[in-house]
């Protein structure tokens, strides 16, 4: 903590640690951008974005539990892309709350919508309550309605200035599902505004924004995710596994109905035989965790040269839009 006092001002951040401060990287950016340099491991970036980091003008984080609040679209989102960086955060003593801005009505093929949303509000609780969650709260919007409307930005404002966390993250706004790329554009809009004191004036404004990162996506227009947050989430699969269990209406019913492989939820009989049934969730949902792995192989071993490189990995880029993040920052994420 002592560190952070010492840090210089608002305009020209050099990163905590000062591994990479003598080597005078840090840009200084006039009015509204901040930049950082971070040090992590064998690799050193730097970070463009919209918010100063912590620093004695604008706050550090405060002491005590480390906050994460993970909002996605609908209620499954932040269990697919985030729940093994979830597990593995909660068992290092970090809060997270997971949240869903639209209430998933729309996710199932023989339940009608009201009963949907019943449904799966019931599920976030038992997956809360598996994965450890502080939280999974649903904001309601319609599924496949979303737009980012001065309501809606308003609401998740009011929402992430009440919890405060010290990151959010959320969806790209190039990813596929409209109701993603609401979500996402929400949060970005927000990140600015949550230190404007006169707007929504019934929750205190941040001086100390949230770092905002965008949850990982195949998507390459206009780019590919760039990989500035690798976990390794190996050890956490069959917990990560235990969370998507309590989604029913969707593991095992509307998404398998989606992807045509009733026939092999069917095999798995009442989910008694936990090894198949894990078996089953890795297969159609730890993928892209997989392709992960593959796809920034290269950037894990710059960055971890001593780390093999693991078969599951959840990755997440640093958006422009919230606080610059410090090497401290990104430490105490990584672990
Ligand atoms: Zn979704």
């Amino acid at each position: 903590m002592a560190t952070r006092k010492a840090l210089v001002g608002r305009r020209a951040f050099l990163g905590l640690g000062a591994v990479v401060a003598a080597a005078g990287a840090a840009a200084i950016a006039k009015g509204a951008a901040e930049v950082s340099t971070v040090k992590t491991g064998g690799r050193t970036r730097k970070f463009v974005a919209a918010c100063p980091p912590s620093s004695r003008e604008y706050g550090t984080r405060r002491p005590g539990s480390t906050r994460v609040m993970v909002i996605g679209a609908h209620p499954d989102d932040a269990d697919i892309l985030c729940g093994g960086t979830a597990v593995k955060l909660l068992e290092r003593g970090f809060k997270v709350k997971f949240v869903s801005v639209t209430d998933g009505r729309m996710g199932h093929h023989r339940l009608s919508p009201d009963e949907t949303a019943q449904t799966r509000r019931a599920e976030t609780l038992e997956a809360a309550r598996r994965f450890g969650l502080d939280g999974y709260d649903i904001y309601g919007y319609p599924d496949c309605g979303l737009y980012p409307t001065d309501d809606a930005r308003r609401l998740v404002a009011r929402k992430i200035r009440e919890y405060e966390p010290d990151f959010v993250f959320t969806h790209r706004t190039c990813d596929y599902h409209a109701d993603h790329r609401a979500t996402g554009q929400l949060v970005m809009d927000a990140g600015y505004l949550l230190g404007v004191p006169h707007w929504c004036e019934d929750r205190k404004a941040q001086r100390l924004r949230p770092v905002i990162l965008y949850m990982t996506d195949p998507f390459t227009y206009p780019r590919e995710l760039r990989p500035d947050v690798m976990f390794d989430v190996d050890a956490q699969l069959d917990k990560w596994c235990d969370g998507l269990d309590a989604q029913v209406s969707q593991f095992y019913d509307w998404l398998s109905w989606d992807k045509g492989v009733e026939a092999e939820v069917a095999a798995l009989g009442d989910r008694s035989d936990i090894a198949a049934r894990n078996a089953y969730l890795r297969k159609y949902w730890a993928a892209r965790k997989q392709r992960d792995a593959e796809r920034f192989a290269d950037a894990w071993r710059e960055e971890f040269p001593e780390r093999p490189v693991p078969k599951y990995m959840e990755v997440y880029e640093v958006s422009e839009y919230g606080r610059a993040p410090t090497e401290d920052d990104l430490k105490t994420l990584l672990g």
